[in-house]
């Protein structure tokens, strides 16, 4: 049976939800941890908030147990017009306790008012060496092209080889490049590094690996399998932010389908709102807009926003 999942937009989508919540539930988010900015800040540690003040005023206790996933294994940069990642992954990029002392930094809002929320963090590595990541890997290096064909429209493959696109990858121990080469049979990882020279091969648990990340999103919800996910407006795009290879309209409805390709209950969305900087962009680190904006400047005025872009006055 397919599974039939629910998004609820913005703050309205929150306050519809939490009417439905118990306060017992479990939240995920995650977070690519190249650095935390108050556009992050909305997803991680806002949104939950909010979510836990509502719960309150309706009478609950809100008692939630709150994942944070940090994705490690994306590559820090990716060509996502030939699909070929364009370096390492994000764990031999920066150092990810910083990024994960600063969301916990922002938590202690929410935790100093509602103690019995419990958060964790959970690297994407760490689910390497789950059934699941073997039947990504499975799925991704040798039937690419099942993949490829659902994934990106018939008129966009047409003169391109499956073989030159890449979604998944060995990063080689020493230079940690990744690598393109890679396979993967009876259990078995291999690849050739070039720069080194040399031929690296392993099961799942022993090697460094980069994943896209609409399968590694995909991955990880089938494994944890929460009441609630937390995502960022940009993963339902306007008209013209969309990719127009994708047979997909929005990154979130390619997640849902890799998502159910990999099996899974029906899950229920939250997506907070974009934050937009004072140049008209979305706030990124890419677009070098960020605000420095507090905590309490983010969380008051993301109460009475409703839209998917909200921007800060001052
Ligand atoms: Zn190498």
């Amino acid at each position: 049976m397919k599974a039939y999942h629910k998004i609820n937009f913005y703050k309205p989508g929150l306050n519809s939800l939490c009417s439905t919540m118990s306060g017992d539930e479990t939240i995920y988010s995650g977070i690519r941890p190249l650095g935390f900015h108050p556009g992050n800040m909305i997803v991680l540690s806002v949104y939950p908030h909010l979510v836990a003040e509502n719960l309150q005023n309706q009478g609950k206790k809100p008692r939630f147990s709150y994942i944070i996933t940090m994705n490690d294994i994306e590559p820090a940069r990716y060509d996502f017009e030939r699909f070929i990642p364009l370096d390492t992954s994000v764990s031999f990029k920066e150092d990810i306790s910083i990024t994960e002392k600063t969301i916990r930094k922002a938590l202690t809002h929410m935790l100093d008012d509602f103690p019995e929320i419990n958060v964790s963090f959970v690297k994407s590595s760490s689910f390497q060496s789950s059934d699941k990541f073997s039947d990504v890997a499975d799925i991704l290096i040798n039937h690419k092209e099942k993949f490829a064909k659902s994934y990106i429209k018939p008129e966009y493959l047409d003169g391109k080889t499956y073989n030159d696109m890449h979604f998944i990858g060995i990063i080689c121990d020493d230079c940690h490049s990744p690598l393109l080469s890679t396979s993967y049979n009876n259990a078995l990882f291999e690849a050739y590094c070039e720069s080194c020279d040399k031929q690296v091969s392993g099961i799942a648990s022993e090697m460094n690996f980069w994943l896209y990340y609409v399968n590694l999103i995909s991955m990880k919800l089938s494994i944890l399998q929460p009441d609630i996910v937390l995502l960022g407006g940009d993963y339902i795009q306007t008209p013209d932010e969309r990719i127009k290879s994708l047979t997909k309209a929005n990154p979130l409805g390619s997640i849902m389908n890799f998502y159910d390709w990999l099996g899974g209950r029906s899950l229920n969305f939250l997506l907070g709102p974009l934050l937009i900087g004072e140049d008209g962009r979305k706030m990124s680190k890419e677009f070098n807009n960020i605000q420095d904006l507090s905590y309490e400047d983010v969380f008051s005025f993301c109460k009475s926003q409703c839209s998917r872009e909200v921007r800060f006055l001052k």
